[in-house]
């Protein structure tokens, strides 16, 4: 398989490109066409066989083919880390992937003041990459509404769980819109995290690697 085959925009392809990407791994060539229709997806898969790219490469596609602006104090994607170190890669991959688009992203995490966050959400986020804590934090104050969010992404979900978040994403999961795209990464598939699945997501599909 190769990249210029999986459907993903002209955009995309171009930064793929000068990243010096050559050929899609296993995760990312089965999981991004499956993303690219829509579907909810559980990855089981480690750091270091490329998920990040395989959940933000249909992401960016899709968020390009939607077209559409955030609203104030709301984002369009939203992605759930463990930790800050992990949000920032993260948004770091964002940057990169994203770098021939326009597109907002940002991050908000504990341990750093809120009000330089607060500043960024008002007028509103395309991605937001967020550790679960701090984004109820900012949910109750009102800097931001979830009601725009059309596509989750859960990553880590296992690690998320063993640092205690399972009442927190729960209680985000539940304040999402019905009509959304929803992805699992989880290196390990507890019997918590399959109930996670199973309460959340919509007939997904299931890759492993
Ligand atoms: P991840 O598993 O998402 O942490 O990615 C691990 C590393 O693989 C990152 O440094 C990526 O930049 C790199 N990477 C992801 N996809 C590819 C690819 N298709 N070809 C070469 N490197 C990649």
């Amino acid at each position: 398989t190769q990249f210029a085959d999986l459907g993903l925009a002209e955009p995309v392809l171009r930064a793929i490109t000068a990243a010096g990407y050559e050929t899609p791994t296993p995760i990312q060539a089965k999981a991004i066409p499956t993303l690219l229709e829509g579907r909810d997806l559980i990855g089981i898969a480690q750091t270091g066989t490329g998920k990040t790219a395989a959940f933000v490469l249909p992401l960016l596609t899709r968020l390009a083919q939607a077209n559409e602006r955030p609203n104030p104090r709301n984002c369009r994607a939203l992605i759930l880390a463990p930790t800050r170190e992990l949000a920032a890669q993260i948004d770091d991959s964002i940057r990169d992937y994203a770098k021939f688009m326009k597109l907002t992203h940002c991050v908000v995490v504990g341990g750093v003041k809120p009000r330089p966050q607060i500043k960024r959400l008002e007028g509103g986020v395309d991605i937001l990459v967020a550790t679960p804590g701090r984004l109820l934090d900012h949910v109750s104050t009102g800097a931001l509404r979830l009601d725009g969010v059309k596509t989750v992404i859960l990553d880590e979900a296992d690690q998320m769980m063993d640092l205690g978040f399972m009442p927190a994403i729960r209680q985000i999961m539940s304040k999402l819109r019905k009509t959304r795209q929803t992805m699992l990464f989880s290196a390990t598939m507890p019997a918590q995290i399959r109930k996670l699945a199973s309460d959340f997501l919509d007939n997904p599909a299931e890759v492993s690697v």
